[in-house]
Formats: structure tokens, C-alpha cells, sequence
């Protein structure tokens, strides 16, 4: 069966023909990125635009290179939230509109479940499974009882790790988006500067990295003032190791609560190598999990993830009807139990 899936939620237009929720047919992805670095984040307005102008092209381009047409679809998935809400609701448009035009169902999806399940890619998810969620809006950890149950267990309290690895960027005088070039400069660097690991102690699995940012801010402002070079590659080799330890050690934390199948790494924070190889090497311990690793070119956002997430809460018997409308502030409810 294939869907064909909608992706509009921050800075990339996307649209996906995906097969039995596991098959890649095409993935065309548009970023805007050129147009927001100036601004050293995402601009509401101008991605609103860029989705309008860009979503025909997509839409056009995903069919073709999937070599289907409208009377090969069997239904129509798109992101209605988390998100920007003018961003959001260019892609519910045209979901709409080619569900109602083809007579196809529409299955609303959430972002966030679109992020795990890029890594249903790499091998069919079982469970129950547990996901570490990384992305530039989001750091949580979120139990997967069953298929299309999403349940979070912790979050961050404040920054998103990919947010942290922006603003330092910044500081560093990086081009937004700085998580990559943050990753490689670790890469080069060593972990010479003590940061702060925040909430380690807390008996919970959260997580917080404003604190790690303000003392890397701290640092480089300090030595600006007296005049001292400080080494890019150490600065961030050291920023990266932080925020790597606090999320492998609450994550092994919540493995040790919530026994699981499967560890999922997703989200555009994913792509962090330093995060993927500390992740395999804590796995060793827990031999009954396996961990996947939500595949390079799909830790961004893209609407294949869309159409992976949106097969299962359509044979789930989820589905919308043409009022649908974006959520911005979509969120998963909590794990049963737990205390907030
Ligand atoms: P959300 O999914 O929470 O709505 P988003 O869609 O904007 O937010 P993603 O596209 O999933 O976020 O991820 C983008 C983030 O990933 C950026 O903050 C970027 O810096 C970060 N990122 C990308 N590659 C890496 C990397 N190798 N290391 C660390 N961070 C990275
Ligand atoms: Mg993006
Ligand atoms: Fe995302």
C-alpha cells in the first residue's frame, strides 16, 4: 500500500511516496536553510512562504521520482503539529486537498512520532521499545508500549540539545545550523573544559542544558575579555561531551525502569556521531536491547519518517477528516504514573 506524506513543519518542505510504511519510493526535500541562517534561526514568516512556493514542486517531483500517480496512493499522511503553525498548515492544506480530490483517507501525524520512526528504515520496530528524541525542539525520552502509543517518560526542563548546540554555536561564530560543524570540530578537539553535567543526581529522566550553555557562553566571554585564545576544537569537544553524558546516563537510567526491546535514537540531534558511539558503546551492557540508530540522512526533518509513523496510525485506525487543522503545541501525554 502506499502513502504519499506531507512534511511542513519548520524549515523543510517535504513530500515522500513511502511502501507498507517501510519502503522509500522518494523523499524530495526542500531546506531553507540558506534563507534563515542570516537571521541565526528559523523566521516563521519567510518559512511560510517558502513552504507555499515550494510544496506544488515537491508534491510533483515526490510522484514523479516514485514513478506512481494519484490512482496509486492509498492514503495521504501529514505532520499537523508540533510545529509552526503557518508552516504546519501549508502542508495540511495540500493533504486536504489531495485526500478530498482522490478520495483517500487523511491520517494526521505527529511530528515527534515521524522523528522515530525514520528508524524503521533501518529495521522494523518492536516492543515495548523506548526512544531518546533529539532534535531543535525537543530532548525527550518517550516509551512506545505498543504500536501507536507514544508515552513520555522525561524531557528537558529547558533548552532542546539541539537549541544548546545552536546558541553555542553562535558564541563560536558559526553558521546556523551549528550542531555539524559542532560535531566535527569535537571531533578534532579534547574534553579540557570541566561543564557542568546538569540533573545527574535527580532521580528522574529529564534533563536540562541551559546551564551547560550559559557556562560555555561564561568561558568564552571570559577569556575574550582577558584577551586569552581559547581552542574552538576543545571548546567544543568538551560542550559536545556534556550534553552526550547527560543524555546517555539518563537514558540508561529510564532502560533500567522501562525494560525494553529496542533503544531508538532519533531526531536531527542524532546525526551526532559522538552521541551515536557513546550510545553503541553503553548498549554493550544491555544485551537484550538492541539499539537502532535512525539513519543519517533521515535524522532531519523529511516526510518518509511522516509516511513510516502515518502507516501505523492509519492500520491503528487513525484518521481525520478535511477539518483538520494544525496543532502547534501537539505534545504525547505522559507514561502512566508518572509524577511531573
Ligand atoms: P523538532 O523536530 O523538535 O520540531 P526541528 O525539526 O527543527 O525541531 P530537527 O530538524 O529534527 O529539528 O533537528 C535540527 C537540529 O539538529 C538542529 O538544532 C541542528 O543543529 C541539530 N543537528 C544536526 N546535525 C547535528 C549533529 N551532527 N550534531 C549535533 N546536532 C546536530
Ligand atoms: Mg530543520
Ligand atoms: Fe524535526
Amino acid at each position: 500500500e502506499l502513502i504519499l506524506a506531507f512534511e511542513t513543519s519548520c524549515d523543510e518542505t517535504s513530500v515522500a511516496v513511502v511502501e507498507n510504511g517501510e519502503q522509500i519510493l522518494s523523499n524530495v526535500i526542500a531546506t531553507q536553510i540558506n534563507s534563515h541562517k542570516r537571521f541565526g534561526g528559523v523566521v516563521p514568516e519567510v518559512a511560510s512562504r517558502h513552504h507555499i512556493e515550494q510544496i506544488t514542486l515537491c508534491l510533483q517531483d515526490a510522484l514523479s521520482e516514485a514513478a506512481v500517480t494519484y490512482s496509486d496512493l492509498d492514503a495521504v499522511a501529514v505532520t499537523y503539529g508540533p510545529g509552526l503553525v503557518g508552516a504546519l498548515l501549508v502542508g495540511v492544506a495540500a493533504a486536504k486537498a489531495v485526500a478530498f480530490a482522490h478520495d483517500l483517507p487523511l491520517i494526521p501525524v505527529n511530528h515527534m512520532a515521524g522523528h522515530i520512526y525514520a528508524a524503521r528504515f533501518v529495521a522494523p520496530l518492536e516492543f515495548p521499545a523506548l526512544a531518546l528524541l533529539v532534535s531543535g525542539g525537543h530532548t525527550e525520552l518517550v516509551y512506545l508500549p505498543e504500536p501507536n502509543r507514544y508515552e513520555i517518560v522525561g524531557e528537558t526542563r529547558d533548552d532542546a540539545a539541539g537549541e544548546a548546540f545552536d546558541k553555542v554555536g553562535r558564541v563560536l561564530g558559526l553558521t546556523y545550523p551549528a550542531g555539524k560543524e559542532i560535531d566535527e570540530l569535537a571531533h578534532k578537539g579534547r574534553d579540557s573544559f570541566d561543564f557542568p553535567r546538569a540533573m545527574l543526581q535527580e532521580d528522574n529522566y529529564d534533563f536540562s542544558f541551559s546551564g551547560l550553555k550559559s557556562a560555555f557562553i561564561n568561558t568564552v566571554h571570559h577569556a575574550q575579555q582577558v584577551g586569552q585564545k581559547l581552542e574552538k576544537c576543545d571548546l567544543a569537544a568538551s560542550f559536545q561531551q556534556s550534553v552526550v553524558d547527560v543524555l546517555v546516563t539518563k537514558t540508561v537510567r529510564a532502560l533500567h525502569a522501562f525494560p525494553v526491546k529496542q533503544l531508538i535514537l532519533a531526531g536531527g540531534v542524532a546525526a551526532n556521531q559522538g552521541l551515536r558511539r557513546a550510545l553503541e558503546n553503553e548498549l554493550t551492557h544491555f544485551n537484550e536491547v538492541q539499539l537502532i540508530k535512525a539513519p543519517l540522512f533521515l535524522c532531519g526533518d523529511n516526510a518518509a519518517m511522516i509516511g513510516a509513523a502515518g502507516y501505523v496510525a492509519w492500520k491503528n485506525d487513525v484518521s481525520a477528516g478535511l477539518d483538520l487543522n494544525a496543532e502547534p503545541s501537539l505534545e504525547f501525554p505522559w507514561v502512566k504514573g508518572a509524577v511531573k
